[in-house]
């Protein structure tokens, strides 16, 4: 039995648990990769504009001779498009590239407090335009910390249907889990592998061995039990199999403690802290 389970998220809709992430896959290899995750049987897709491989990620679903709607396809604003008219064109980009005339999820990639005057609350409430004539399907944010979200709450009128995060056992970032479980925003884990750095772990390897099963499957596991939201990166048709073969076992409840024990707290994170990251592409 491998069937994903589905997560509703605001605006009615609801996504995979279990997707597939294209994060560092080069644009030349995005089609084939998206390709074969589909056909595996992902139906979830995450994307950005700052990945360069929308219009990848389109191609490999044509291919894999799959309807638009049997897919669910997030991509995020990339940082140099905060102001609200840049926001616009570049969601309008997004769809053409994505050649739909929606998205599952648009995402605001980074809060980037330290940059616009630390301004991103007009920036979501343009992503609320999108959501209410329909091309985004469901709004959320990615990298926001709690102070961020607060924000939003007291100023607009939309709760963010997901927050995207970093989140794997080097780094359990709960408080901003706790905030969104209170607040009814679905958390989705980043590197859920903490791109492969957990996985040579002795913990994790303990319970592999006694489960047999691979340190990625169970590190993937402990996200899907906690109800968090993932999108392992692959490009290897092996591994993504692998990843998606989680639902034919359970973590007890040792097992998934010992995992979360790993926590480093700051110090666990492999990507910037979302308080200070600034970057802009050129
Ligand atoms: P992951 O934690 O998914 O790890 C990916 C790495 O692990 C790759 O090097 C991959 O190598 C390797 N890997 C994958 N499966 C296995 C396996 N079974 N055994 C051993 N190694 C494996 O990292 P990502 O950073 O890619 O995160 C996943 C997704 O999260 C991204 O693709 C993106 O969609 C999203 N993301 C969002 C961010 C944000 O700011 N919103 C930031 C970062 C990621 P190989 O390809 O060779 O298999």
């Amino acid at each position: 039995m491998n069937k994903v389970p589905a997560i509703d998220i605001a605006g009615g809709v609801s996504i995979p648990q279990l997707g597939f992430g294209v994060f560092q896959i080069d644009p030349s290899q995005t089609a084939a990769a998206v390709r074969a995750a589909l056909d595996i049987g992902y139906r979830h897709i995450d994307t950005a504009e700052m990945y360069g491989n929308e219009k990848e990620v389109a191609q490999g679903i044509r291919d894999a001779g799959l309807d638009r709607a049997g897919v669910s396809v997030t991509s995020k604003l990339n940082n140099g498009f905060h102001k609200p008219d840049d926001a616009r064109r570049a969601f309008s980009k997004t769809l053409e590239a994505l050649d739909s005339d929606y998205v599952d999820l648009f995402l605001i990639h980074w809060p980037l407090p330290t940059l616009y005057g630390g301004d991103f609350v007009s920036t979501w409430k343009v992503l609320e335009e999108f959501a209410r004539d329909g091309r985004a399907r469901s709004i959320g944010v990615s990298n926001f910390q709690t102070a961020h979200l607060a924000r939003l709450a007291a100023e607009t009128d939309t709760v963010p249907a997901v927050n995207q995060i970093e989140v794997h056992p080097y780094f359990t970032n709960e408080e901003v889990r706790a905030y969104g479980r209170d607040h009814g925003i679905v958390t989705e884990a980043w590197s859920p592998i903490a791109q492969g750095k957990v996985l040579d772990d002795p913990v994790i390897n303990r319970i592999a061995d006694a489960r047999g099963k691979s340190p990625a499957q169970v590190v993937l596991r402990w996200h899907i039990q906690r109800g968090d939201v993932v999108f392992p990166k692959s490009i290897s048709p092996d591994r993504m199999k692998s990843n998606f073969e989680l639902f034919d076992f359970d973590l007890d409840g040792s097992e998934m403690d010992a995992i979360s024990a790993m926590n480093k707290g700051e110090s666990g994170r492999t990507g910037p802290n979302p308080d200070t990251f600034s970057h802009v592409p050129d």
